[in-house]
């Protein structure tokens, strides 16, 4: 998830290597959660949801509304005043690597952190950035989310391994626990990730 034209399609399309998301220079367009199922190398299918970006201040409170809802639907609600979400979900959050320190992203992480166990934060568009500047942003980024910030470009290709060896971490350490004859459902939901608090 993250803000509207971030780079989430463009990013989506540079993983796969195909043009399966719609990239659009007008931001705030798309309502949808998309849906991708991703079959990579001899690894196991994992379903990728595009959710709606957002912080874009056209589709006012409505919008801002609508996003909630269908995120709610997709992680399930707040660990405080509802059912758990799934122990097999992973959420990233794409930042813009130029704007370090929204205050939308800062709340989406925090929102993140209350309804998702593992989590990620990923800077795109970081080729438009020139070193000093880079150095400077990835600074501010870790020092906000306070965890290790992945950048990444679309463009230049830059990060994507790094991202796919991301994705396949969080997923390995949502995979369901080795088989436990004192547990033989297999319910315990897996360990924490390290994410400094
Ligand atoms: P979305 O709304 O988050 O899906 O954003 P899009 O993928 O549609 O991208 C929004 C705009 O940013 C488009 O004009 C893209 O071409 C541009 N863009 C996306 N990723 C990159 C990137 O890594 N580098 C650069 N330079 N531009 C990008």
């Amino acid at each position: 998830m993250g803000r509207s034209n971030v780079g989430k399609s463009s990013l989506i399309n540079a993983l796969t290597r195909q043009r399966v998301a719609r990239t659009s220079a007008a931001p705030g367009k798309t309502r949808l959660a998309n849906i991708y199922r991703v079959a990579r190398g001899a690894a196991e299918p994992f379903y990728l949801v595009d959710l709606p970006g957002y912080g874009y201040a056209r589709g006012g409170k409505a919008s801002a509304r609508e996003f909630e809802e269908l995120a709610q639907i997709v992680f399930g609600r707040d660990r405080q005043d509802g059912p758990t979400p799934p122990a097999d979900l992973s959420a990233l959050l794409l930042v813009d690597a130029r704007h370090p320190g929204l205050r939308s992203d800062i709340e989406a992480w925090q929102w993140l952190e209350r309804s998702v166990e593992r989590g990620a934060v990923v800077a795109t568009k970081i080729d438009k950035l020139a070193r000093g500047e880079r150095i400077r942003a990835m600074r501010e980024f870790e020092s906000v989310f306070e965890q290790a910030v992945l950048p990444v470009s679309a463009v230049t290709g830059e990060g994507l391994d790094e991202l796919w060896k991301l994705i396949d971490r969080l997923r390995r350490s949502s995979s369901p626990p080795p088989h436990n004859p004192r547990n033989p459902e297999g319910t315990d939901r897996p360990p924490r990730p390290r994410r400094k608090s």
